[in-house]
């Protein structure tokens, strides 16, 4: 009895999992009411993966708790469900400020070469690690106060099965590499804990990589950690993470890696000149290593107008605020009042609409084709997303706009999840050969040398 009864459960989460597509809404202004209809199957019946959302941000720092609706940020369990958001890598993101004094981080060089932000010898001990293992706990109690509604998972195995039990999968990339602080046992033990991508930095230069930031770059591209650190994440089964680095890195990580790379949440700088977005030659580098980007929604990396109009209303605002913080006691009316009125006089430009952010995304199937594009939101860490894509319940507006433009259900297949999926399962295997290999070791002498390019 208890076997047949074991042979039935799956199928029975299975029935319950496809019972789940919510009913399909009235279509959007402008959109037609059959090919939303399709669009709404479609989507529904797509495995959707988004590969960064700093919701783990909001349940560390907020106590935000994913379980109930909320009014709040871009998303919750009740909202991916009805956006159809089957599976996320939730960010176990360590701002640069756990790496050291901030300040410091962010002050240009003095000089070509200058040490900024001066990283810290390779394996010393600061606040990052500490931080990035809070952040993990936040999701694992998350998802062990819902167990059923959804789960953590560590592999495409895992994540296909719990999707396929109707349930919600939750994945970890950490974003900034100097969450490991130089060490490559910590690099290890991340994984162990259930890790399955890392972008080499965040904004800040760490001890084996360069990011994209203003700063004169330290080791142009990668040290000779950092290509241990790339062997080691193939090793292990930990995607690496391309998003965020400087170009330099971007071409070395992909130069050493041995298994398909991923930008976790770039998107395109052909349309938009930001530095975290990626060229069309990164773009096709990327094809060539058989990776994928996953699109980010963030306005100011998608519309260029947008992009300067808010970095300078942001300074002139800054200013202002240090000021108003000067004159007036902290705490007081007066400083309320001051802070309002700076928010209302320098309230945010006209934010681009969805139709905007498709263009990244057909603009990358343009250049690479169908197997090397997917969505990576930055929902919960970015202030603005495009009008139309509000929060995840908006996503299956992106399934209508790709069939709309012409693209085949397998493209859409593709982009809303197969793709990362191929790569993750791609680097899974490439970890499976390399098994029994010995571990990387970090030797403090040689670590912060240049790399040999
Ligand atoms: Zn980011």
């Amino acid at each position: 009895m208890l076997a047949r009864l074991a042979a039935i459960l799956p199928l029975l989460a299975l029935a319950t999992a496809q019972q789940k597509v919510p009913p399909c809404p009235k279509p959007p202004a402008g959109y037609e009411q059959a090919l939303w209809a399709k669009a709404w199957q479609l989507h529904h019946a797509c495995t959707v993966v988004d590969t960064h959302t700093d919701t783990t941000s909001r349940i560390l720092d907020e106590n935000f708790d994913l379980g109930p609706l909320s009014s709040t940020g871009h998303m919750d369990l009740p909202r991916m469900q009805a956006g159809g958001l089957d599976a996320a890598f939730y960010s176990i993101y360590v701002s640069a400020r756990f790496y050291g004094d901030e300040s410091a981080l962010f002050a240009p060089a003095a000089k070509p070469g200058g040490d900024w932000p001066r990283p810290l010898a390779a394996g010393t001990s600061n606040g990052s690690a500490r931080r990035a293992l809070a952040m993990i706990d936040g999701l694992v109690c998350m998802a062990d106060r819902y167990p059923d509604r959804m789960q953590l998972c560590r592999s495409v195995e895992e994540l296909r099965a719990t999707v396929a039990a109707g349930k919600h999968a939750a994945l970890m990339g950490i974003e900034g590499g100097h969450a490991i602080e130089g060490d490559l046992a910590l690099l290890r033990l991340f994984a162990k804990l259930g890790v399955r991508y890392m972008t080499l930095t965040h904004t800040n230069h760490n001890e084996f990589a360069d990011s994209c930031a203003e700063a004169l770059p330290r080791w142009g591209g990668l040290n000779t950690l950092g290509v241990k650190v790339v062997q080691e994440m193939n090793r292990l089964g930990v995607m690496v993470d391309i998003s965020h680095i400087s170009d330099a890195t971007f071409f070395h990580a992909l130069r050493v890696t041995r298994a398909p790379a991923i930008c976790s949440h770039s998107s395109m700088r052909a349309l938009c000149g930001h530095k975290r977005n990626i060229t069309d030659l990164m773009l096709v580098a990327l094809k060539e290593n058989g990776g994928v980007v996953m699109i980010n929604y963030n306005c100011g990396f998608i519309d260029e107008d947008y992009m300067k109009a808010s970095a300078a209303s942001e300074a002139t605002k800054k200013i202002k605020e240090k000021a108003a913080r000067e004159k007036l006691a902290e705490g007081s009316q007066e400083l309320k009042d001051a802070l309002a009125k700076l928010d209302e006089r320098f309230s945010v430009p006209t934010r681009p609409t969805l139709k905007v952010l498709m263009k990244h995304v057909l603009h990358a199937l343009s250049i690479a084709g169908p197997d090397h594009v997917g969505l990576g939101s930055d929902f919960d860490g970015v202030s603005c997303v495009p009008e139309g894509l509000d929060d995840v319940t908006y996503l299956p507006r992106i399934t209508y706009e790709l069939l709309a433009n012409g693209q085949s259900e397998e493209t859409v297949r593709k982009v809303l999840g197969e793709n990362l999926l191929r790569v993750f399962a791609a680097v899974e295997l490439e970890a499976y050969q390399l098994r029994g290999e010995p571990p990387f070791r970090n030797d403090l002498k040689t670590d912060s040398l240049p790399a040999a390019r």
